[in-house]
């Protein structure tokens, strides 16, 4: 018994903590909460989530994973039906579920409760609280006043109960034209809060809806939509971020004049953003619309479908929510933050192999005309269950182009004219001459001899070789495109100008390498499988253009972090 009350203190213990969990704790305690704790992620299926939406998931989905019998709920906001798609809410759904949680029995939509959310305006009519308004949109505008100046009434505002109940039915009832009217809670148009100047909370739309089609052409705002979904779907603690603060009145608003008995409560947290990046989905979905990026899952995009096709793992990303925390600061993340959680997630059980990016041919000139053979190489260096594979080696090999420098500072310890280098798992090797194009004079391969006593890469007389290069065996390796990606941005805050935001792109983000070669156990790699390429980072075989016939790498990360050593660098 003590046992268990200690081993349940302890798990509490390890919980992670933040503001958030501290005030749900305290509203337990005093209790506020009268079942158990209910939270809801409510995207708006209007593009693709992104990190910032992780944060949100990872702080939603975990309060359920670690309260007693606590839910968090998927509730698809589609109060806005020109903007939203089916599409979206599927690849919303794929996402979540990619990053590791689970909403229960199904997803949930605003939409769901249109019926009852008309009803609820119904009454806010009924008691006063909301009426008919036949201003224009400019006028209502140009009514609302400033931080400064108090806004004017509408001369609608004092319409009869019954004179409102009429419009608004008709409304509902297709009887007019898009901006003709609208309801509006009547609070104060004097209130210092702008949101509470008689906020609109239905809107006349003549669009099909992609979940209720023709039935609805009146659809509730955000707000209001927001509150009452939150009410009829039990939520005890609404989390959102920040800009919603000052809508926070409006949300209570809403529940105290009709009465939601045990009403949810609003609480704010800072939002993700991350440098080199843009996270609205305003901003994404014009880089997607403009054919600035391949769609939203290019692996350049914040989108966690983005970070998937990149490599990124699942863990990696709820790793690096966690690390960042939830505070109510609202401050760009560093990008390299955000790979040093993916290059941890990945050191301990990714494959190695190699692969020569931008290929350079070496000829081993004492090694026989028709000879090859294999070489035994581990999967992991500090893990043997990943067990070893075998690695062809012949006459002709490939190395990377900048393991060789003709004319080399003193402190490059990889292949120059004289100089002996380990090919990894293999052999030693001296570079002997250069081979050259006859007509440009350029380099094209190197010649060298390998020593035949050092099998496995170890000298036989102990003498000493830094440097060790990674290769491929000419004759079998498989071609393959490599795909690397860097920053989206160079500017660590782009996106000053939505309009102007192409021209910020990165033109280095991409880079398309067409010519690389890969060790042949490679090319047998399924779509989705991560390796490390030995040297060179972590890449991933393309989950949509890869194929065994065509192989297709992203590249997920570097080994180090490249970036901000560039970046110190003078120029
Ligand atoms: P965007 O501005 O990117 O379109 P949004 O807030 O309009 O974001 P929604 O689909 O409405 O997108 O967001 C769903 C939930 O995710 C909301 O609760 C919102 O507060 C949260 N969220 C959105 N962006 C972030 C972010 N950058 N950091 C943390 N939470 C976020
Ligand atoms: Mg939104």
């Amino acid at each position: 018994m003590a046992e268990t009350r200690n081993a349940r203190a302890e798990a509490r213990d390890a919980m992670p903590t933040n503001f958030i969990r501290q005030a749900i704790d305290a509203d337990i305690v005093a209790g506020k909460v009268p079942k158990t704790v209910v939270t809801r992620f409510p995207p708006e299926p209007n593009g693709y989530l992104h990190i910032g939406h992780a944060k949100s998931i990872c702080l939603n989905f975990g309060i359920a994973r670690d309260y007693p019998g606590a839910i968090c709920r998927l509730r698809f906001d589609d109060t806005n039906p020109t903007r939203e798609r089916l599409d979206f809410m599927e690849e919303i759904q794929a996402d979540v579920r990619w990053l590791g949680f689970d909403w229960g029995d199904r997803p949930r939509h605003a939409s769901d409760y249109f019926e009852s959310l008309f009803d609820y305006a119904v009454r806010l009519i009924e008691s006063g609280h909301a009426y008919v308004c036949s201003l224009g949109p400019e006028e209502i505008r140009a009514c609302r006043g400033t931080l400064t100046e108090p806004g004017r009434d509408s001369p609608y505002r004092s319409r009869s109960v019954e004179e409102n109940l009429g419009l608004f039915e008709r409304m509902r009832n297709g009887e007019f034209e898009e901006g003709a009217h609208v309801l509006r809670a009547k609070i104060d148009m004097a209130s210092p809060n702008m949101n509470l100047r008689d906020p609109v909370i239905y809107r006349i739309v003549h669009t099909p809806h992609p979940m209720t089609g023709c039935a609805w052409c009146v659809y509730p705002m955000y707000d209001f939509a927001q509150a009452l979904s939150d009410a009829i779907e039990g939520v005890t603690h609404s989390l959102c971020t920040l800009e919603f603060e000052d809508h926070r009145p409006l949300y209570e608003w809403f529940l105290e004049r009709l009465e939601i008995p045990s009403p949810p409560r609003q609480i704010e947290f800072g939002r993700l953003n991350l440098t080199h990046t843009v996270m609205s989905k305003r901003y994404l979905t014009r880089l997607v619309e403009g054919g600035h990026v391949d769609g939203w899952d290019d692996p350049r995009m914040p989108t966690i479908a983005g970070m998937r096709r990149r490599g990124f793992t699942p863990a990696a990303l709820r790793d690096f929510c966690e690390r960042v925390g939830v505070t109510k600061n609202d401050g760009a993340v560093e990008f390299e933050r955000l790979e040093t959680s993916v290059r941890a997630g990945l050191e301990t059980d990714t494959r190695r192999a190699m692969a020569v990016l931008r290929p350079l041919r070496l000829v081993i000139e004492n090694y026989p005309q028709d000879g090859s053979e294999w070489f035994e190489a581990p999967n992991h260096p500090a893990d043997p269950a990943l067990g070893t594979r075998r690695v062809p080696f012949s006459r002709e090999l490939f190395i990377e182009n900048d393991d060789f420098m003709e004319d080399p500072p003193r402190k490059f310890f990889r292949f120059a004219p004289g100089r002996e280098v380990r090919l990894r798992y293999a052999c030693l090797v001296t570079c002997t001459g250069v081979d050259r194009d006859p007509r440009t004079g350029e380099t094209v391969g190197i010649r060298g001899r390998y020593d035949p006593d050092s099998r496995g890469g170890k000298a036989p007389d102990g003498r000493k070789v830094r440097g060790t290069v990674h290769w491929v065996c000419a004759r079998s390796g498989v071609p393959a495109t490599v795909r690397l990606y860097d920053r989206l941005f160079r500017d660590a805050a782009p996106g000053r100008d939505v309009k102007r935001l192409a021209e910020e792109i990165n033109p280095d983000s991409l880079e398309v390498l067409r010519s690389s070669v890969i060790e042949p156990s490679l090319a047998l790699a399924s779509a989705g499988e991560r390796f490390q390429f030995e040297r060179l980072g972590y890449f991933v075989a393309d989950s949509e253009t890869h194929s065994n016939r065509t192989p297709v790498f992203n590249r997920t990360v570097t080994l180090r972090d490249t970036w901000g050593r560039q970046q110190r660098r003078p120029r």
